[in-house]
Protein backbone atom coordinates (compact mmCIF):
# COMPACT_ATOMS: atom_id res chain seq x y z
CA UNK A 1 0.00 0.00 0.00
CA UNK A 2 1.14 3.77 -0.54
CA UNK A 3 1.96 6.07 1.83
CA UNK A 4 -0.80 8.87 2.79
CA UNK A 5 0.27 12.17 4.15
CA UNK A 6 -1.37 13.65 6.39
CA UNK A 7 -1.08 16.93 7.51
CA UNK A 8 -2.24 20.71 8.23
CA UNK A 9 -1.42 24.21 7.29
CA UNK A 10 1.94 25.97 8.02
CA UNK A 11 2.36 27.60 11.14
CA UNK A 12 0.74 24.34 12.77
CA UNK A 13 -1.83 25.24 15.48
CA UNK A 14 -3.68 22.84 18.14
CA UNK A 15 -6.33 21.92 15.31
CA UNK A 16 -4.23 21.14 12.55
CA UNK A 17 -1.90 19.38 14.85
CA UNK A 18 -3.79 17.08 16.59
CA UNK A 19 -6.49 16.41 13.31
CA UNK A 20 -3.53 14.87 11.70
CA UNK A 21 -3.02 12.67 14.68
CA UNK A 22 -6.85 11.73 14.38
CA UNK A 23 -7.09 11.41 11.09
CA UNK A 24 -4.22 9.87 10.28
CA UNK A 25 -5.80 7.45 12.88
CA UNK A 26 -9.04 7.25 11.58
CA UNK A 27 -7.97 6.28 8.28
CA UNK A 28 -5.41 3.07 9.48
CA UNK A 29 -8.85 2.13 11.61
CA UNK A 30 -10.46 2.47 7.92
CA UNK A 31 -8.01 0.08 6.42
CA UNK A 32 -5.64 2.75 5.16
CA UNK A 33 -2.67 1.44 7.37
CA UNK A 34 -0.10 3.44 5.40
CA UNK A 35 -1.62 6.91 6.90
CA UNK A 36 0.62 8.91 8.47
CA UNK A 37 0.39 12.94 10.33
CA UNK A 38 2.89 15.13 9.55
CA UNK A 39 3.44 18.80 10.72
CA UNK A 40 4.69 21.86 8.25
CA UNK A 41 6.58 24.04 11.02
CA UNK A 42 7.36 24.03 14.48
CA UNK A 43 4.81 23.11 17.35
CA UNK A 44 3.43 25.90 19.17
CA UNK A 45 3.47 26.07 23.14
CA UNK A 46 -0.20 25.35 23.57
CA UNK A 47 0.42 22.22 21.47
CA UNK A 48 3.35 21.45 23.64
CA UNK A 49 1.04 21.47 26.38
CA UNK A 50 -1.47 19.33 24.82
CA UNK A 51 1.16 17.04 23.56
CA UNK A 52 2.64 16.72 26.94
CA UNK A 53 -0.83 16.02 29.11
CA UNK A 54 -1.15 13.10 26.68
CA UNK A 55 2.50 12.06 26.48
CA UNK A 56 2.48 11.92 22.86
CA UNK A 57 5.11 12.74 20.29
CA UNK A 58 4.61 15.13 17.70
CA UNK A 59 4.22 14.44 14.29
CA UNK A 60 7.43 14.44 12.24
CA UNK A 61 8.59 17.52 9.97
CA UNK A 62 7.34 17.20 6.44
CA UNK A 63 9.75 19.73 4.30
CA UNK A 64 8.87 18.59 0.80
CA UNK A 65 6.74 15.92 -0.45
CA UNK A 66 7.36 13.51 -3.57
CA UNK A 67 5.69 13.83 -7.05
CA UNK A 68 2.97 12.05 -6.68
CA UNK A 69 2.39 11.38 -3.07
CA UNK A 70 -0.72 10.39 -1.79
CA UNK A 71 -2.05 13.20 0.68
CA UNK A 72 -5.01 14.46 3.05
CA UNK A 73 -5.47 17.99 3.94
CA UNK A 74 -6.78 18.82 7.23
CA UNK A 75 -7.79 22.20 9.11
CA UNK A 76 -6.72 24.21 5.59
CA UNK A 77 -7.09 23.49 2.00
CA UNK A 78 -5.51 26.75 0.29
CA UNK A 79 -2.23 25.98 -1.67
CA UNK A 80 -1.11 29.15 0.12
CA UNK A 81 -0.67 27.57 3.51
CA UNK A 82 -0.26 23.84 2.62
CA UNK A 83 3.45 22.04 1.63
CA UNK A 84 5.78 24.07 -1.16
CA UNK A 85 5.00 21.44 -3.79
CA UNK A 86 1.29 20.58 -3.34
CA UNK A 87 0.42 20.91 -6.88
CA UNK A 88 2.62 17.75 -7.65
CA UNK A 89 0.32 15.76 -4.98
CA UNK A 90 -2.58 13.73 -5.44
CA UNK A 91 -4.91 15.34 -2.98
CA UNK A 92 -7.22 12.16 -2.03
CA UNK A 93 -8.88 14.00 0.90
CA UNK A 94 -9.20 17.00 2.34
CA UNK A 95 -11.83 17.95 5.75
CA UNK A 96 -11.78 21.81 6.70
CA UNK A 97 -13.72 24.59 8.12
CA UNK A 98 -12.38 27.43 6.00
CA UNK A 99 -13.70 28.83 2.73
CA UNK A 100 -12.21 26.84 0.04
CA UNK A 101 -9.66 28.11 -2.11
CA UNK A 102 -8.15 25.34 -4.34
CA UNK A 103 -8.79 23.91 -7.13
CA UNK A 104 -8.20 20.01 -8.82
CA UNK A 105 -8.44 18.99 -11.94
CA UNK A 106 -9.54 15.63 -10.62
CA UNK A 107 -12.18 14.52 -8.35
CA UNK A 108 -11.56 13.80 -4.85
CA UNK A 109 -13.52 13.63 -1.47
CA UNK A 110 -13.92 16.81 0.06
CA UNK A 111 -15.64 17.52 3.91
CA UNK A 112 -16.06 20.77 4.46
CA UNK A 113 -17.83 22.13 7.43
CA UNK A 114 -18.60 25.95 8.80
CA UNK A 115 -18.06 24.72 12.39
CA UNK A 116 -15.79 26.04 14.70
CA UNK A 117 -13.42 23.43 14.53
CA UNK A 118 -11.77 20.43 12.11
CA UNK A 119 -12.24 18.13 14.80
CA UNK A 120 -15.93 18.69 15.48
CA UNK A 121 -15.89 17.22 11.70
CA UNK A 122 -13.57 14.94 12.76
CA UNK A 123 -15.93 13.89 15.94
CA UNK A 124 -18.93 13.12 13.48
CA UNK A 125 -16.55 10.86 10.78
CA UNK A 126 -15.93 8.69 13.45
CA UNK A 127 -19.61 8.39 14.39
CA UNK A 128 -20.07 7.78 10.90
CA UNK A 129 -17.78 5.06 10.53
CA UNK A 130 -18.35 3.68 14.04
CA UNK A 131 -14.78 3.77 14.79
CA UNK A 132 -13.97 4.01 18.88
CA UNK A 133 -12.93 6.96 19.90
CA UNK A 134 -10.58 6.54 22.68
CA UNK A 135 -9.79 8.78 25.65
CA UNK A 136 -6.76 9.87 23.86
CA UNK A 137 -8.16 10.64 20.72
CA UNK A 138 -11.17 12.40 22.34
CA UNK A 139 -8.67 14.29 24.66
CA UNK A 140 -6.89 15.36 21.45
CA UNK A 141 -10.21 16.78 19.82
CA UNK A 142 -11.29 18.42 23.09
CA UNK A 143 -8.24 20.21 22.93
CA UNK A 144 -8.59 21.49 19.35
CA UNK A 145 -12.20 23.10 19.54
CA UNK A 146 -11.72 24.27 22.92
CA UNK A 147 -8.50 26.04 21.15
CA UNK A 148 -10.71 26.92 17.63
CA UNK A 149 -13.44 28.47 19.39
CA UNK A 150 -11.44 30.19 22.50
CA UNK A 151 -13.45 28.47 25.21
CA UNK A 152 -16.66 28.13 23.25
CA UNK A 153 -16.31 31.81 23.14
CA UNK A 154 -15.47 32.85 19.56
CA UNK A 155 -18.50 33.63 17.21
CA UNK A 156 -17.28 30.35 14.97
CA UNK A 157 -18.74 27.85 17.77
CA UNK A 158 -21.65 26.12 16.46
CA UNK A 159 -24.07 24.13 18.66
CA UNK A 160 -22.19 21.11 16.72
CA UNK A 161 -19.27 22.06 18.82
CA UNK A 162 -20.50 22.57 22.46
CA UNK A 163 -22.55 19.07 21.85
CA UNK A 164 -19.03 17.80 20.85
CA UNK A 165 -17.47 19.28 23.80
CA UNK A 166 -20.08 18.11 25.88
CA UNK A 167 -19.29 14.29 24.84
CA UNK A 168 -15.67 14.37 24.49
CA UNK A 169 -15.33 15.93 28.27
CA UNK A 170 -16.84 12.60 29.24
CA UNK A 171 -14.93 10.25 27.24
CA UNK A 172 -11.45 12.42 28.03
CA UNK A 173 -12.80 12.49 31.68
CA UNK A 174 -11.46 15.93 31.32
CA UNK A 175 -12.67 19.03 33.14
CA UNK A 176 -12.85 21.16 29.93
CA UNK A 177 -13.34 24.59 31.39
CA UNK A 178 -10.22 24.09 33.98
CA UNK A 179 -7.92 21.92 31.22
CA UNK A 180 -9.06 24.52 28.75
CA UNK A 181 -8.18 27.73 30.28
CA UNK A 182 -4.38 26.21 31.24
CA UNK A 183 -3.94 24.69 27.94
CA UNK A 184 -5.12 28.44 26.44
CA UNK A 185 -2.91 29.99 28.85
CA UNK A 186 0.44 27.87 28.14
CA UNK A 187 0.13 29.09 24.24
CA UNK A 188 0.33 33.08 25.64
CA UNK A 189 3.72 32.35 26.79
CA UNK A 190 6.48 34.54 24.45
CA UNK A 191 8.98 34.02 26.66
CA UNK A 192 11.88 32.33 24.29
CA UNK A 193 10.38 33.45 21.04
CA UNK A 194 12.43 36.36 19.08
CA UNK A 195 10.27 38.93 17.87
CA UNK A 196 10.91 37.17 13.96
CA UNK A 197 9.20 33.77 15.69
CA UNK A 198 6.32 35.60 17.79
CA UNK A 199 5.17 37.03 14.31
CA UNK A 200 5.41 33.59 12.51
CA UNK A 201 3.49 31.80 15.56
CA UNK A 202 -0.12 31.68 13.70
CA UNK A 203 0.63 34.02 10.60
CA UNK A 204 -1.84 33.38 7.56
CA UNK A 205 -1.33 34.60 4.14
CA UNK A 206 -4.58 36.32 3.35
CA UNK A 207 -5.48 38.62 0.20
CA UNK A 208 -8.61 41.08 0.95
CA UNK A 209 -9.26 40.93 -3.21
CA UNK A 210 -6.15 42.30 -4.80
CA UNK A 211 -4.83 43.81 -1.20
CA UNK A 212 -1.96 41.27 -0.53
CA UNK A 213 -1.90 41.22 3.30
CA UNK A 214 -0.58 39.12 6.52
CA UNK A 215 -2.82 38.56 9.03
CA UNK A 216 -1.11 36.93 12.41
CA UNK A 217 -2.89 36.37 15.64
CA UNK A 218 -1.14 36.25 18.90
CA UNK A 219 -3.49 35.15 21.84
CA UNK A 220 -2.56 36.43 25.60
CA UNK A 221 -3.41 36.69 28.84
CA UNK A 222 -2.53 40.61 28.98
CA UNK A 223 -2.21 42.79 26.31
CA UNK A 224 -0.48 45.59 27.62
CA UNK A 225 2.51 42.63 28.25
CA UNK A 226 2.48 42.39 24.60
CA UNK A 227 2.50 45.83 23.51
CA UNK A 228 5.70 46.40 25.50
CA UNK A 229 7.18 45.18 22.60
CA UNK A 230 4.98 46.97 20.33
CA UNK A 231 8.32 48.79 18.98
CA UNK A 232 10.41 45.89 17.97
CA UNK A 233 7.22 43.55 16.25
CA UNK A 234 6.43 46.94 14.06
CA UNK A 235 10.15 46.54 12.94
CA UNK A 236 9.65 42.71 12.50
CA UNK A 237 6.28 43.76 10.73
CA UNK A 238 8.04 46.58 8.63
CA UNK A 239 11.11 44.04 7.57
CA UNK A 240 8.05 41.19 6.93
CA UNK A 241 5.88 44.08 4.42
CA UNK A 242 8.87 44.84 2.41
CA UNK A 243 10.76 41.29 1.95
CA UNK A 244 7.17 40.20 0.82
CA UNK A 245 5.73 42.92 -0.73
CA UNK A 246 2.75 43.16 1.34
CA UNK A 247 -0.02 45.95 1.20
CA UNK A 248 -0.61 45.58 4.82
CA UNK A 249 0.43 43.49 7.49
CA UNK A 250 -2.22 42.70 10.99
CA UNK A 251 -1.40 41.35 14.30
CA UNK A 252 -4.03 40.45 16.64
CA UNK A 253 -3.16 40.67 19.87
CA UNK A 254 -6.09 38.78 21.14
CA UNK A 255 -7.60 39.13 25.01
CA UNK A 256 -8.47 35.18 25.41
CA UNK A 257 -9.62 36.36 28.85
CA UNK A 258 -11.89 38.96 28.18
CA UNK A 259 -12.48 38.41 24.29
CA UNK A 260 -10.95 41.70 22.40
CA UNK A 261 -8.38 42.51 19.92
CA UNK A 262 -5.53 44.76 19.82
CA UNK A 263 -4.58 45.30 16.23
CA UNK A 264 -1.39 47.07 14.46
CA UNK A 265 -1.42 47.40 11.62
CA UNK A 266 1.03 48.48 9.03
CA UNK A 267 1.70 48.91 5.25
CA UNK A 268 0.29 51.22 2.49
CA UNK A 269 -3.34 49.86 2.79
CA UNK A 270 -3.55 50.17 6.72
CA UNK A 271 -5.90 52.33 6.56
CA UNK A 272 -8.10 49.63 5.57
CA UNK A 273 -8.67 49.03 9.24
CA UNK A 274 -10.07 52.21 9.75
CA UNK A 275 -12.43 51.65 7.21
CA UNK A 276 -13.41 48.02 8.00
CA UNK A 277 -14.35 48.58 11.44
CA UNK A 278 -15.23 52.79 11.60
CA UNK A 279 -12.42 53.78 13.97
CA UNK A 280 -9.20 55.51 14.02
CA UNK A 281 -5.75 54.20 14.36
CA UNK A 282 -3.54 55.95 16.55
CA UNK A 283 0.23 55.48 16.30
CA UNK A 284 -0.93 52.34 13.81
CA UNK A 285 -2.46 50.52 16.64
CA UNK A 286 -6.34 50.28 18.19
CA UNK A 287 -8.77 48.30 19.97
CA UNK A 288 -11.51 46.57 18.25
CA UNK A 289 -13.86 45.35 21.26
CA UNK A 290 -14.98 42.01 20.50
CA UNK A 291 -13.24 40.84 17.83
CA UNK A 292 -11.62 37.03 18.85
CA UNK A 293 -12.07 35.46 15.10
CA UNK A 294 -9.65 35.95 12.28
CA UNK A 295 -12.03 33.75 10.22
CA UNK A 296 -14.96 35.24 10.83
CA UNK A 297 -14.44 38.83 12.32
CA UNK A 298 -11.48 39.83 10.17
CA UNK A 299 -11.15 38.57 6.69
CA UNK A 300 -15.05 39.08 5.68
CA UNK A 301 -14.94 42.24 7.13
CA UNK A 302 -11.29 43.43 5.56
CA UNK A 303 -12.61 41.92 2.11
CA UNK A 304 -15.76 43.61 2.17
CA UNK A 305 -14.42 47.09 2.39
CA UNK A 306 -10.90 45.92 0.53
MN1 LIG B 1 -5.87 25.99 12.15
MN1 LIG C 1 -9.14 24.89 12.72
Amino acid sequence: MEKTYVFGHKSPDTDTITSSIVMANLEQQLGNTEAKAYRLGNINKETEYVLNYLDLEAPELLEKIDDNANVILVDHNSPKESVDNLENAKIQKIIDHHKIAFNTSYPLYVRTEPVGCTETILYKLYQENNIEITKEIASLMLSAIISDTLLLKSPTTTEEDKEAVEQLSKIAEIDYEEYGLDMLKAGTDLSGFTIDEILQLDAKQIDFKDIKSIVNQVNTASIDDVMQMKDQLEEGMNKIIEEQDLDIFMLLITDIINSNSQVIALGKEAKLVEKAYNVKLEDNTVLLEGVVSRKKQVVPIMTENA
